[in-house]
């Protein structure tokens, strides 16, 4: 089972992110490598990664299994403003050089939002940006993410995502992430996640799956949402989720948990857990913890005091 979950990535960067993995049992990780939501960024140091090398050497977390994921304010959908749309591309190169920095191959980007542009216009920004970006050769693999299909976002069927993919001169550096929240927010049954796969690999090829996000969802199919909720405490449920993460058919791909943290019991909003320490030996388990939120605030809770 390839599990693990987002991470951060502070002062100590990749080394950080790393011990934040390891204590929470996971073999794979995801980080933003500064806040998702704006662009600053600091300089990568060589030495923190060697450090981050050796820790995940001893912990058994292989460089393959750790994803970056873009900024989300990041829109390569829509070209209205042309300084924001070349700010975004740049950024983008910016991103991948990092990436190759630190040895990571995975770069997840949400492809956009069409914001009062038509949708296929849209979606020719995205490919026109994105064979910019890739122009160059680092050997970083883009990812673009499943949407839910909230606002304008494209990416929300294999369509769009298809159309993308056909539209990249550089196919060998275009994959896809799988995110459970979005795609059945967008209306695809996670119930039935075989038929979507087989859908899939018709369509683009199921080679093309390098990570998936998992998440259960606080609304209903087809909602075009985007709130996560906790394994099992969502309309997904766990059982399905758990499905996805035992099929054979995707062994091979990272799965990520994305799930919120949780308050404590005086409901301080300053105190929020992380609960994907329990999310990991759960689906681990193979068995739903009702109890689950309460574990993480009594454990939570005593390290505190
Ligand atoms: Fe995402
Ligand atoms: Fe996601
Ligand atoms: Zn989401």
């Amino acid at each position: 089972m390839k599990i693990g979950c987002h991470v951060s990535f502070g002062k100590e960067q990749l080394l950080g992110s790393v011990k934040e993995a390891v204590s929470y049992g996971a073999n794979a990780f995801m980080f933003y490598t500064g806040a998702p939501q704006n662009t600053m960024r600091s300089a990568i140091d060589d030495f923190k990664t060697i450090e981050a090398y050796n820790m995940m050497k001893e912990n058994g977390i292989r460089l393959i299994d750790v994803v970056c994921h873009a900024p989300y304010i990041v829109n390569l959908a829509n070209n209205k403003d042309l300084e924001k749309y070349r700010f975004g591309i740049d950024f983008l190169i910016q991103e991948i050089e990092r990436c190759s920095l630190l040895g990571v191959k995975y770069l997840v980007l949400h492809p956009g939002s069409a914001v009062g542009l038509d949708r296929m216009d849209a979606l020719k920004n995205i490919i026109y940006a994105l064979n910019i970006v890739l122009e160059r050769d680092e050997n970083i693999v883009v990812l673009l993410e499943t949407m839910a299909g909230k606002g304008t976002e494209l990416g929300t069927n294999i369509e769009e995502i298809k159309t993308i993919i056909d539209g990249v001169n550089k196919k060998e550096l275009i994959g896809v992430c799988l995110d459970t929240c979005h795609l059945n927010d967008s209306g695809v049954d996670i119930s039935k996640f075989d038929d979507y796969l087989d859908e899939f690999d018709e369509k683009i090829g199921l080679d093309r799956i390098k990570v998936l996000h998992l998440n259960d969802s606080k609304n209903g199919l087809g909602s075009r949402k985007d709130r996560h909720e906790l394994i099992g405490y969502g309309t997904i449920g766990f059982n399905n989720l758990l499905n996805v993460v035992l099929n054979e058919r995707l062994s091979d791909v990272p799965k990520i948990l994305e799930t919120p943290y949780i308050g404590n019991n005086d409901e301080d909003k300053e105190r929020l857990y992380p609960p994907y320490k329990f999310e990991i030996s759960m689906l681990k388990s193979r068995v739903f913890d009702e109890n689950l939120k309460e574990k993480i605030r009594d454990f939570y809770e005593k390290k505190d005091k």
